[in-house]
């Protein structure tokens, strides 16, 4: 296989880019969606890197990176990455970018092209799960429950699924992340 040039994956190694793997349309996709339309416009000063809390403390989170392997139309390499989901979506990266990239927002598409094609984390997942059966995104443990009784205090507010629900589908995320139907229940019902 033709090896084009090389880029430095997101554990700082060298990885060479294969042409077969390289579509150069996909940074023209990119600027097409709401979030991405600056993308054209980083030039790589790593100021959305050095900035980022996450980055700070992860050897592999790399905003700058993800954005520079867009930009060469490495496509499955960005929307494969288990990093992709590591941002907080904190927007310091989007505030301190010189260049307006909106940087919190292109790694949320990054996220729901990731998501279209089934490449989600299973902790997203089990959220997504809950959130549609509960009304929030994690699950209170029994235990947690009758500790909270033991020591008198009242019980916690019950979540609103249905309410959640109709939001939901606005964002099409049942057809993101197709959860399991609640037991009892029909969850696209609510869509
Ligand atoms: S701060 Fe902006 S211009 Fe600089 S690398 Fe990040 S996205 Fe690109
Ligand atoms: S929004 Fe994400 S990429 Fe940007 S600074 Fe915060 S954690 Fe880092």
């Amino acid at each position: 296989m033709t090896e084009v040039a090389s880029t430095s994956t997101q554990q700082g190694k060298e990885q060479p880019i294969k042409a077969s793997e390289i579509d150069p349309h996909f940074k023209y996709e990119l600027q097409k969606i709401h979030g991405g339309e600056k993308i054209l416009k980083c030039f790589q000063c790593g100021t959305c890197t050095s900035d980022c809390p996450v980055a700070r403390f992860s050897d592999s989170y790399r905003p700058r990176t993800l954005i520079h392997m867009a930009q060469l139309g490495l496509k499955d390499r960005v929307l494969n990455s288990d990093t992709l989901w590591l941002c907080a979506a904190c927007f310091t990266c989007t505030d301190r970018c010189p260049q307006d990239v909106e940087v919190a927002n292109v790694i949320r598409v990054f996220r729901n092209l990731a998501a279209d094609k089934g490449c989600i984390p299973q902790v997203f997942k089990d959220q997504a799960q809950s959130l549609i059966e509960t009304g929030y995104a994690y699950k209170i443990p029994d235990l947690r429950i009758k500790k909270r009784e033991s020591q008198g205090l009242p019980p916690l507010p019950k979540g609103n699924p249905q309410s959640v629900c109709k939001v939901l589908k606005g964002v099409k995320f049942f057809e993101r992340t197709q959860p399991q139907k609640p037991a009892g229940e029909n969850a696209n019902a609510q869509q």
